[in-house]
């Protein structure tokens, strides 16, 4: 059988970790099998859906790389189908009206707990068989599935083994309101059926409905699918994940500046492993996943962690791959890049040394941006007079170069070192300095190869004049 997955969120709010991480581990067991991966957004409940939240998981979704075969279907055009089953139902028996108003079953629910009974909907407490009775053609009513009452649901979670409950423990469930609108549970079914899906990757927070669910695909004589519930994920301080930790939207890591591969791999192994492994590529991870290697229990967020693979996937992955991420943060920062070295360049030379890819586009800066002022403290013990001599002839040498190359450049610093007789850092602090405009940078020689002949030349005047102002104050 063809295995068909999909991520069903509902639309009340941004794309937190924890879907993501379902959505992830849906998308890969989909594509570790050579499946498909539905996007179904569910958002019946009109009053807490929003289109802004629609746009932002899809958004997610696209920043994170998880592609869809087939979607996004939206529950609230599907009501047609719903009613349809609900009729057919109706039609076998296998639901029935209920006229019971709300304000009676709310009685009998506070009287069920004042007993300390489980408060549940009793089709055959004499005052809702009364009301029944009672009832006319005109009467409201909402439509309840026929639970079996017998015998017990067992399903074998890939995740979480196998969980059994008594139909005793469940109650008829309403499928369509008194407004005539499907109720969730039921849309799941009917949505899971139609679209084929055959493992429903969701949150463990759904654990108590896949019993009802799975009563209700029996009813309608669909295959029932397999289950895999994923556990929570905690803050670092234990408690459930939430604002309050920081970023919990997946696009607010964006915006903090982690790269999309780094997030996928921090999500995978939140709560799946292989071996000791750390770093998976995404091709590892497709090959490699499986439910079964899913924990169960919670899984807490570690944002050290997730620093270090940022680090990682900054320095190792392909220079292309991080300036199409990066440059978003140019963007943002108003660095153009249109009057500079190529990103990817100026990524390999400076990249080693950021956690994230603001750390990133702020390194950049000097390669693209002259700059009026050099950082104080740096300027204080590197722009100094004694610097003068060794700036001046480093000048003469820079604007002679002929052929602007990291050797040639390497020579420049030699060679001028060599002929005042002074040590390297004697020449390289003051020329780090005047040309980044910073006490650190990678290696100066290789800095000036990209930041270009002209750029280098007027900056290494623009410090020339800052130490002539320096001595006449
Ligand atoms: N719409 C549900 C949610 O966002 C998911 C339901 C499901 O995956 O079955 O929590």
């Amino acid at each position: 059988m063809n295995v068909k997955t999909r991520f069903a969120p509902s639309p009340t709010g941004f794309l937190h970790v924890g879907g993501a991480r379902t959505a992830l581990y849906s998308w890969l067991y989909a594509k570790h099998t050579g499946g498909e991966f539905v996007l179904r957004i569910e958002d019946t409940d009109i009053e807490r859906s929003t289109q802004e939240a629609i746009d932002a998981i899809i958004e997610g979704m696209q920043w994170l790389g998880l592609d869809w075969d087939e979607g996004p279907y939206y529950q609230t055009k599907r009501f047609d189908r719903y009613n349809e089953v609900v009729d057919q139902l109706l039609a076998e028996n296998k639901a029935y009206k209920c006229y019971a108003p709300k304000e009676l079953l709310d009685e009998i629910r506070e009287e069920q707990m004042a007993a300390g009974t489980k408060p549940r909907y009793d089709a055959k407490h004499p005052r809702v068989v009364a009301a029944n009775a009672e009832a006319t053609d005109s009467s409201p009513f909402c439509i309840r599935f026929r639970n079996p009452k017998e015998g017990t649901v067992v399903f074998d979670d890939k995740i979480r083994g196998r969980i059994e409950i008594a139909n005793s423990e469940l109650d008829d469930l309403i499928i369509r309101r008194t407004d005539g609108s499907p109720t969730y549970n039921f849309c799941v079914v009917i949505d899971d059926w139609d679209m084929g899906i055959t493992q429903v990757v969701r949150g463990e927070d759904h654990i108590n409905n896949t019993p009802r669910q799975i009563n209700i695909y029996k009813a309608i004589g669909a295959a029932v699918p397999e289950f895999a519930h994923c556990s929570m994920i905690l803050g670092d301080d234990g408690a459930k994940l939430s604002k309050r930790h920081g970023a919990v939207s997946v696009m607010q890591y964006r915006d903090e500046g982690y790269l999309p591969q780094a997030l996928l791999n921090y999500l995978v192994r939140l709560g799946w492993s292989h071996g000791d492994q750390e770093i998976f590529s995404l091709e590892e991870m497709i090959s490699l996943f499986s439910l079964e290697s899913v924990s169960k229990s919670a899984s807490a967020f570690n944002t050290d962690k997730l620093l270090w693979l940022n680090n990682h996937y900054i320095k190792t992955s392909e220079p292309e791959y991080v300036a199409k991420y990066l440059q978003w943060h140019l963007d943002a920062k108003g660095i153009s890049t249109e009057n500079g070295p190529a990103i990817a360049d100026v990524i390999v030379l400076v990249g080693e040394r950021c956690n994230t890819l603001i750390e990133l586009a702020e390194q950049c800066r000097y390669f693209y941006q002259d700059f009026e002022e050099f950082e104080a403290g740096a300027a204080k013990k590197h722009l100094r007079p004694v610097a003068k001599e060794a700036l001046e002839l480093a000048l003469v040498k820079v604007k002679a170069q002929d052929a602007w190359t990291v050797e040639n450049l390497h020579a420049v610093i030699a060679d001028t070192c060599s002929e005042l007789d002074l040590g390297m850092g004697k020449v390289g602090m003051p020329l780090r300095v005047a040309v980044t405009g910073q006490g650190q940078s990678p290696s100066v020689d290789a800095v000036m190869a990209l930041v270009g002949q002209a750029r280098v030349v007027s900056r290494i005047e623009q410090a020339l004049a800052f130490i002539a102002q320096r001595e006449a104050q």
